[in-house]
């Protein structure tokens, strides 16, 4: 059995404030161990499930967070970014039997996760046919592409609802809450251990209905926080501009969503 692991840091149980998500700051490596260590034990869960390859992609900030000697000899770790489309599940395949996503947030535009966002922060709010997206939605439409079923989730109270309300299939695991910029939080040791068993759970039932159906039609409205990056994104082909702030971009084609978001929301 061959499983994807997707791993982001600002849904990890404890984590609270930009500080601790970046590169280089005095907060950032204890909570580069917690990812790990979330990771680890969502590894440690699939293979109590006979997993007997997982492929785990580091899905944060420089894609270079996981402590990789921490890892299990089964996992091949995707560290960086190719500048491929399906960005966080890179090389994501229909191969794979199932698709688990650690760490997973809030959406931009919620108040569920002091560290609430959509790909970046300069990212006032996705939105696909009129509803707020989050990264967790758009990645499990790739896995949808690619006929692979999203078998868990773990992250804030807030991703974790939007999960079931997609698919109520899916297993979840809550974490943590947002209270305005607070958080309040399962103690890692906690989550790990909540980790591994709910993945091993996951991934020993029959988990067919966990498949992601994927609408007809897309028209996706990405706002900016700064009018002159719409401006920008605007000669996207394909793009128009919506107001001072957003742009729209329709299609049929899902991929297609992604490239436009690869190429209009950059660093
Ligand atoms: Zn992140």
């Amino acid at each position: 059995m061959k499983i994807y692991i997707s791993a982001d840091v600002e849904g990890v149980a404890g984590i609270t404030h930009w500080d601790e998500a970046t590169k280089n700051h005095p907060d950032y490596p204890e909570f580069r161990e917690l990812m790990t260590n979330e990771v680890v034990a969502a590894c440690e869960g699939a293979l109590n499930a006979n997993a007997t390859e997982i492929v785990v992609k580091d899905a944060h900030g420089t894609g270079r967070n996981i402590i990789s000697s921490k890892l299990p000899k089964e996992v091949q770790l995707i560290r960086g970014w190719s500048g491929h489309p399906y960005a966080m599940v890179q090389e994501l395949d229909n191969s794979f039997q199932a698709l688990l996503m650690i760490g997973y947030h809030s959406k931009a535009g919620t108040a569920n996760n002091p560290l609430a966002h959509t790909i970046k922060r300069a990212v006032a709010s996705v939105a696909i046919n009129g509803e707020l997206v989050s990264e967790f939605l758009l990645h499990a439409y790739v896995a949808a592409l690619e006929q692979v079923p999203l078998v868990f989730v773990s992250g804030d109270q807030g991703i974790c609802s939007d999960v079931t309300a997609l698919n109520d299939q899916i297993h979840t695991l809550a974490v943590s809450r947002g209270i305005g910029s607070s958080t309040q939080s399962m103690s890692p040791a906690r989550a790990c251990q909540e980790m591994k068993e709910g993945v091993t759970q996951a991934l020993k039932r029959n988990y067919d209905k966990c498949q992601i159906c994927l609408p007809n039609e897309f028209t996706v409205e990405v706002s900016f926080k700064e009018p002159d990056v719409a401006y920008k994104a605007s000669f996207y082909p394909g793009a128009k501009q919506s107001n001072d702030q957003a742009v729209q971009f329709q299609t049929n084609d899902f991929f297609e969503v992604m490239r436009m978001l690869l190429f209009v929301i950059k660093s």
